[in-house]
């Protein structure tokens, strides 16, 4: 029916008119009750989840609260316990990164040599898309989404590629913005360090067990060959003579046997010949 779309439209708008009002009505007297007052008519104004009104905020004296969950522009975590960067510039952040708007700079020692350090870390934020692939896949909980969203500058470039010391925050400023990600990486992170004490330790007993059991062995090693008869070097003379003699008379009985058997062989010889001569002596008599 013609105007139905109209009506509607006026029915959503009565609606929000009339659910604002309730809102109003029941925040008297104070609409800024549960706000926190920064000073100099600034604020920070939370709408609670169950009002349905439209609540106008007078930006950008006041603000509005966020969840815990907004993202904006990343931020790298300096960790105070330990006094250093989560960061390991495995480079993981670039990789995965839909628009490659970050750029890694590893570090290096004295020698040259590469070392689990970043040097240099950019990040294009006129170019990040706040997607937040960079922190789901960062293996040391080393950057993470910052809430500050008010960036606005002249020029794009340099001042929107920002820098490590630009990108770097303390892990409290990371644990005011997201408080229960944190707790939930404190206890995980805890548990994990926990495991790996464990698995440390195993290795060290199962070491400490090898390696007694290996002198266990060199010990019974060196008492078996000191059990051993030790001879003196006449001893071993007189050894070796007596084995030289056994081998030469070993050779002289199998020479022997070698001998009888020629001579056998030689006799049968003869005697086969001596027949065959008489043999033919009778053939020559005619008998
Ligand atoms: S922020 Fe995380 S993923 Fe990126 S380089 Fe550093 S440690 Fe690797
Ligand atoms: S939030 Fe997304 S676009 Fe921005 S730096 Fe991280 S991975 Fe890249």
């Amino acid at each position: 029916m013609f105007g139905t779309g109209l009506l509607k439209g006026l029915g959503v708008t009565l609606k929000h008119a009339l659910d604002t009002f309730e809102d109003d009505r029941e925040s008297v007297p104070d609409r800024y009750k549960g706000s926190l007052d920064l000073g100099n008519n600034r604020r920070v104004i939370q709408q609670p989840i169950d009002q349905e009104g439209l609540l106008t905020i007078q930006y950008p004296e006041e603000k509005r609260l966020l969840p815990e969950r907004f993202r904006y522009i990343p931020m790298l975590i300096w960790d105070s316990e330990k006094q250093e960067d989560r960061c390991t510039a495995c480079g993981i952040c670039a990789k995965v990164c839909p628009p490659q708007c970050i750029w890694i700079v590893r570090d290096s020692d004295e020698n040259g040599k590469p070392v689990t350090r970043c040097s240099e870390f950019y990040i294009d934020a006129a170019v990040c898309m706040s997607c937040s692939f960079c922190v789901e896949f960062c293996p040391f909980d080393a950057i993470k989404m910052n809430h500050d969203y008010e960036l606005a500058v002249y020029d794009r470039y340099p001042q929107l590629v920002y820098d490590m010391e630009e990108l770097t925050v303390p892990l409290e400023y990371y644990a005011a913005l997201w408080p229960t990600q944190y707790e939930e990486e404190q206890a995980r992170r805890k548990e994990e360090e926990e495991q790996k004490r464990k698995q440390e330790e195993e290795k060290a007993a199962k070491a400490a067990a090898r390696a007694a059991a290996k002198s266990a062995a060199a010990a019974t090693d060196s008492s078996t060959a000191q059990a051993a008869p030790k001879r003196s070097a006449a001893e071993l003379q007189a050894l070796a003579k007596e084995r030289a003699a056994q081998r030469q008379a070993q050779a002289a009985d199998a020479g022997g046997d070698d001998a009888a058997a020629a001579k056998k062989a030689r006799m049968e010889e003869l005697k086969r010949r001596a027949q065959e001569r008489a043999r033919q002596r009778k053939e020559e008599s005619g008998q």
